[in-house]
């Protein structure tokens, strides 16, 4: 039997970190055994599920290169792929459940259920539906039934027992039956419940393996009682950990930003994205943490996904990101580059070809996101130099630097060749002339230049700069640096 998966979001907001980690390994688990990856749209939920949100999670899934092979806009044979517009199976589903007395209607009204639970709490007990509908007579029944009042479907549960499965990830999870009740199906509305519309759709797409977040635990010991009343096999399940946030609670918006596309903003790319979701609860062998989305693909195994829950670090996306970036060739970083500057209204591409080359290579390996050019290339975006702090502390207190400075500035007014080549030879011929070391001239410049202590290669920030700007801006600093105060 072939593979198949299936990613079932609920479309009532973005593509969530907990979200994408689940859509990756489902669609790494198909990948890596040549199998199905569905995409199931859960909008049951008319009044929570928008078409935006629809999408954002299929422009979250596009970014991180999760194609999925049946779903909306592919299509597929196990079609629709939009729980809204598969009325007819849930209908059909729980006729079946009725007449073979595994669901029963129910008229108990929602104030009376209310003060039923409320009791239920009060007694010390857990709130739980009492079965009062379970056994009507027959008479009454056809008479409520006729009346119109309205009315839910809910799951007759079968005697005591224990309801147990073995999880790909957690072993074997048992519950008593007695801890759930005859649970609803469809509701008054007629709209199918989750577990209901799950496992009919789980049954009918014929999914072999659910694998999601340890958030839906709770909920598959109902679904296994559904399969079984539905005559259906179960598939086999695999609930992911949790992520928590660095102070141990779950991830959530409190920890910044949490989804995929806010992530996109923050300058990662989706290669780090994809990388780094995939370590938060999966490791290959303990050693190799760098991966490709195609060596994913490969290598994924569901039994090494870990039971223990995953601490998301944003210290260590950053890290896989900046890796990513270093392994992208030079025209993909530019062009990465160019679009993030592009919608931060930073715009390149009026600058010649050769200036964009330089910027991008000079800015060289140290980026950890793109957005890191950003600060990192400051000194070259903008007319208007932002001076750091210790960056003018360190300026300032070195000696001679205002005159030096002015030397320096004269001799690149004065070089009309303006290549690296020639700004180098200046800048060496000038210090050795001054007496002074080499190191020390770049240490002043780079500060009157950039603003920064850490910067990219001198010789590539005056080129990026060009005659007037660095001219401008090393005689403003040696102004500043004559009119400082005396200690
Ligand atoms: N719509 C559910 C959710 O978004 C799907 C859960 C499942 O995978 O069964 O949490």
């Amino acid at each position: 039997m072939s593979v198949r998966v299936r990613f079932a979001p609920s479309p009532t907001g973005f593509l969530h970190v907990g979200g994408a980690r689940t859509a990756l390994y489902n669609y790494l688990f198909a990948r890596a055994n040549s199998g199905t990856f569905v995409l199931r749209i859960e909008d049951t939920d008319a009044a929570r599920s928008t078409d935006e949100s629809v999408g954002a999670i299929l422009d979250g899934l596009r970014w991180l290169g999760l194609t999925w092979d049946e779903g909306p806009g592919v299509g597929g044979a196990y079609g629709p792929y939009f729980q809204s517009a598969r009325h007819t199976s849930y209908d059909r589903s729980v006729a079946l459940l009725l007449a073979s007395g595994h669901a029963y209607r129910c008229w108990c009204a929602p104030d009376e259920l209310a003060a039923r639970r409320a009791e239920q709490l009060e007694q010390g007990g857990e709130p739980r539906y009492d079965g009062r509908c379970r056994a009507l007579p027959s008479v009454e029944h056809e008479r409520r039934l006729a009346s119109g009042a309205p009315y839910v479907v809910r799951f007759m549960l079968p005697e005591a027992g224990e309801v147990a499965w073995d999880d790909v990830v957690r072993g074997r999870v048992a519950f008593q039956s007695e801890v759930l009740d005859d649970f609803v199906l469809v509701r008054s509305d007629g709209l199918p419940t989750y577990n209901f519309a799950c496992v009919v759709d789980d049954i009918e797409m014929a999914i072999t393996h659910v694998i999601r977040g340890d958030d839906h635990i709770s909920n598959t010991p109902r679904q296994l009682l559904l399969y079984r009343a539905l005559g259906a096999g179960p598939p086999v399940f695999a609930h992911a950990s949790m992520i928590l946030g660095p102070d141990g609670k779950r991830l959530s918006k409190r920890h910044g930003a949490t989804s995929v596309e806010a992530f996109g903003d923050l300058g990662i790319v989706p290669e780090g994205m994809v990388n780094f979701l995939a370590l938060l609860g999966w490791a290959f062998d303990g050693q190799q943490e760098l991966f490709a989305l195609a060596e994913l693909e490969r290598v994924f195994r569901l039994e090494r996904v870990n039971p223990n829950p995953a601490v998301f670090n944003t210290e260590k996306l950053e890290w896989v990101n900046a890796q990513h970036l270093k392994m992208l060739d030079a025209g993909e970083r530019r062009r990465r580059l160019e679009a993030f500057l592009a919608r931060r209204g930073v715009d390149l591409s009026t600058r010649p070809q050769q200036w964009r080359e330089t910027f991008v290579r000079a800015l060289g390996d140290r980026l950890r996101t793109l957005a890191d050019a950003e600060s990192y290339g400051a000194f070259a975006l903008h007319e208007a130099l932002r001076m750091e702090d210790d960056a003018w502390a360190d300026l300032s207190q070195r000696d001679e630097a205002g005159p030096r400075l002015r030397s320096l500035a004269s001799r690149l007014a004065a070089d009309n060749e303006w290549s690296l080549a020639s700004l180098e030879t200046g800048t060496r011929e000038l210090a050795a002339e001054l007496g002074v070391k080499a190191g020390e001239l770049i240490a002043m410049a780079r500060v009157a230049l950039t603003g920064r202590k850490v910067a990219p290669g001198i010789f590539d920030v005056m080129w990026l700069l060009g005659r007037d700007l660095a001219v401008a801006r090393l005689l403003a600093a040696a102004e500043r640096w004559d009119g400082r105060p005396e200690d």
